[in-house]
């Protein structure tokens, strides 16, 4: 079934130059780019979106992070797009994610992770919406 999902290249990897080649990635794989633009989150507008995340206890440090310097935030659709691009992104700590994916690859700790992905369709609708109106989708 065809589903949207959506990623963000993070401050780390974005600072390193490397969105080009996360996005080329992104296409290889057959993902369709429907959104897509770059933003440097506020400090408030990064805690929005991890508002389920308000009780860990790397809240601070993560929201001060993803509010660090720009992101690209992209909608992506695919036959199972959540599963598959969380697949491609590997696991969130870098010293546990498989050969190949987009984390062993770029990131540089657990919490500077070069990507995020939506979890599930609810999360993903949440977080779609809070980026991009229905009408930027294309
Ligand atoms: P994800 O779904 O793989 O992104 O992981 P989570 O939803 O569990 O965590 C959200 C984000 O918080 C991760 O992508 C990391 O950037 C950060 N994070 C997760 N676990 C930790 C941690 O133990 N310490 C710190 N500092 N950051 C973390």
């Amino acid at each position: 079934m065809t589903e949207r999902t959506l990623a963000i290249i993070k401050p780390d990897a974005v600072e390193r130059h490397l969105a080009g080649t996360i996005i080329q990635r992104i296409e290889g794989e057959g993902f369709q780019i429907r959104a897509m633009r770059r933003l440097h989150l506020s400090k408030t507008q990064a805690e929005g979106f991890y508002a389920v995340h308000r009780e860990r206890p790397f809240f601070a440090s993560l929201t001060e992070f993803m509010s660090s310097g720009p992101v690209i935030v992209l909608v992506l659709e695919a036959p199972d797009a959540i599963k598959k691009w969380r697949t491609l992104m590997g696991a969130t700590d870098p010293a546990k994610a498989d050969a190949g994916t987009m984390r062993k690859e770029f990131a540089q700790s657990i919490e500077r992770n070069a990507t995020h992905g939506s979890d599930a369709p609810d999360t993903a609708a949440y977080e779609m919406g809070y980026f991009f109106a229905g009408v930027e989708l294309v």
